[in-house]
């Protein structure tokens, strides 16, 4: 088989790989070697599904000895197989480097023999690489499930970031779906990860001044990261976000990434080629991902026992604030951060600003928009000097129409103007927190 036939082969089976970002690692290529890893990412398009594309993206082999339910390389499927040698491998991502077509490497494969046997085969093209090539742009490799600690850290000696898939959210659906792998084979690899991580940032500062940067002994200096199929078993929300809470704080991962499974339609078991997994829940899981990290939220607060699915219409932040109209509105000149990035339509930039600017002077509403507040969404729940602006107070049963963000079906437009609440409210007054008269009575019709 000749080389561009396996690459086309071996590429396309390494799709369904979502947990690679070039971020997280900054270097510039010293004497002698060739490449630099830069922190913001590339983006030249490499992938036809738009994902990872600043890095050649692809196996090492797509024969694989297990048979997970849900993958479209699994032993049992007839399909076309192609491995790389190591050689072939580290020439290739040269030649692309070389031709400017990719900024690195994400390297996965399938399992060969046995997990440590595809390390070494792995290991040898990053040797290739590494220290024959001297090549010093971005690498990332996947660590295969059971691969012996040894291995572990001498892939993590050569790759910027490495990543164990967690693959699927609970113990039961892994056993089901993918009986070879046992939790303890991604755990630990994952510990170890952590625990070589926190070393090569301690020795890092500890050999400063004796040692260059280039000189430190690397492990993995952009850390870990792994990945969770979605949809693909009966796992819940919460319990995704549940796992995905103590996966960040038990083994510092980088980022947990989600992917909807794609069907195969090859396992009953398994939801059918024509019910695919909506994007929209990927996408919810995604927002409340970052609201985990970044907006101090916790998955029992955007969701419980008895409600575990995120809502499809609005964002997982909108819908806690309509859930909890007692919590507003937030006064935007007294309020601590984690209060302020409670507002929907107030991001973390947004929160920082208010807090910077409002130590010059009082904030009115009409000051906000120019601290990036997304007034639409923002106008319902904070408060500026005490004024309010919206036009329904927190808590009002129109409220939640006013919130889709076009992610889900309906649409933004349609209740935003003052004679359709009329229609909603016939007769009513309409009136602000604060007291102000909306809409008057005598207006009805
Ligand atoms: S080990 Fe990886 S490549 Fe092999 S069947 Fe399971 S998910 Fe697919």
């Amino acid at each position: 088989m000749n080389l561009a036939h396996k690459l086309e082969i071996l590429g396309a089976a390494a799709r369904y790989d979502v947990s690679c970002s070039s971020s997280g690692s900054n270097r510039q290529n010293s004497g002698g070697t060739l490449g630099n890893a830069a922190v913001g990412g590339i983006c030249h398009s490499w992938t036809a599904d738009g994902r990872c594309v600043s890095l050649l993206k692809v196996l090492m082999s797509n024969y694989c000895i297990y048979d997970c339910a849900y993958c479209a390389n699994r032993a049992s499927l007839d399909k076309e197989r192609a491995a790389f040698t190591p050689r072939e491998l580290a020439d290739l991502t040269i030649d692309f480097y070389r031709r400017n077509y990719i900024e690195g490497l994400f390297l996965s494969s399938g399992v060969l023999k046995s997990p440590d046997h595809t390390s070494e085969i792995m290991m040898q093209a990053l040797e290739i690489l590494r220290n024959e090539y001297r090549f010093s742009g971005y690498i990332h490799v996947k660590i295969i499930p059971g691969t012996d600690s040894k291995l572990v850290d001498k892939l993590s000696s050569y790759a910027d970031r490495v990543s164990c898939n967690i693959e699927l959210p609970s113990s039961a659906s892994l056993n089901r779906f993918a009986p070879q792998k046992l939790p303890e084979h991604i755990f630990a690899p994952m510990k170890y990860i952590k625990q070589g991580h926190q070393q090569y940032l301690e020795d890092g500062r500890r050999k400063r001044g004796t040692l260059s940067k280039a000189q430190t002994p690397q492990f993995a200096p952009a850390g870990q990261t792994t990945q969770m199929i979605i949809g693909a078993s009966a796992d819940t929300d919460l319990t995704i976000l549940t796992l995905s809470k103590n996966l960040y704080k038990r083994f510092s991962m980088k980022r947990v990434y989600y992917s909807a499974y794609i069907p195969n339609g090859t396992h009953a078991e398994l939801p059918p080629a024509d019910t695919p997994v909506p994007l929209t829940r990927e996408h919810r899981i995604y927002q409340a991902d970052f609201l985990m990290r970044f907006y101090y939220f916790e998955p029992d607060e955007l969701l419980d026992d008895a409600n575990q699915s995120l809502q499809m219409d609005v964002d997982p932040k909108c819908d806690w604030a309509l859930r909890h109209p007692e919590e507003y509105p937030i006064e935007v000149n007294t309020a601590p951060l984690e209060r302020l990035l409670r507002i929907p339509g107030v991001g973390t930039i947004s929160a920082n600003r208010i807090i910077e600017a409002r130590r010059m002077g009082g904030l009115r509403l009409e000051d906000l928009r120019k601290l990036g507040v997304v007034m639409k969404r923002a106008q319902f729940f904070l408060t500026a000097n005490g004024k309010f602006g919206g036009i329904l107070e927190p808590g009002h049963p129109m409220l939640r129409g006013h919130m889709v963000d076009g992610t889900g079906m309906a649409q933004l437009s349609l209740f935003n103007t003052p004679d359709v609440l009329r229609l909603a409210n016939p007769g009513a007054e309409l009136t602000s927190p604060s007291g102000k008269i909306l809409l008057p009575a005598a207006a009805s019709r």
